[in-house]
């Protein structure tokens, strides 16, 4: 599972490389949404029987990432499936990152909807002022809001705080 040659043949089912998008099973949730903070289109369906998990992954040329070794040795999604091992979100994380050799771009940060997986859109900062705490509204600068649930966001510590999450112990 974890060979140079399995990430290859991954990386080559996979159209568009650079954009990678995900989808995962329905005991992933929390995996999906930090790979959302990072910036990647994750799908995350929790009832979608395995059956609908083969189905959307190739017709959204999605990567499958699953708990289920059954479902990973499908011969359909055998080459866009990634065994995640049990254990911490942030170790998922990482693992998923290694297998498929992801670098991480702080730019890509926080331009997806950890919520609902909606791009998140730049705004400007006086459009919002009456949407966020007034310190945040202070003392950050770059704000967004989700094309799709109108959530807002704002990098600053946010950012931080993945990047810390993700550096290894
Ligand atoms: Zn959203």
């Amino acid at each position: 599972m974890r060979s140079s040659a399995d990430s290859m043949s991954i990386l080559a089912a996979c159209d568009r490389y650079a954009n990678m998008k995900f989808l995962a099973d329905a005991m992933l949730g929390k995996l999906a949404k930090w790979l959302r903070m990072l910036g990647y289109d994750t799908v995350y369906i929790p009832d979608a029987d395995d059956d609908d998990l083969v189905r959307i992954a190739i017709r959204e040329d999605r990567i499958l990432l699953t708990r289920d070794t059954l479902l990973c040795a499908r011969r359909m999604v055998r080459r866009r499936c990634v065994f995640v091992d049990w254990g911490t979100t942030g170790e998922q994380v990482r693992q998923v990152m290694r297998d498929l050799d992801l670098k991480l771009s702080r730019d890509s940060l926080f331009t997806r909807c950890c919520v609902c997986n909606g791009e998140i859109v730049p705004i400007d900062k006086a459009e919002i002022a009456d949407r966020v705490p007034p310190y945040v509204y202070k003392t950050q600068s770059e704000f967004g809001y989700c094309a799709n649930c109108d959530k807002i966001y704002w990098r600053g510590t946010h950012v931080e705080h993945v990047l810390k999450a993700l550096s290894p112990d």
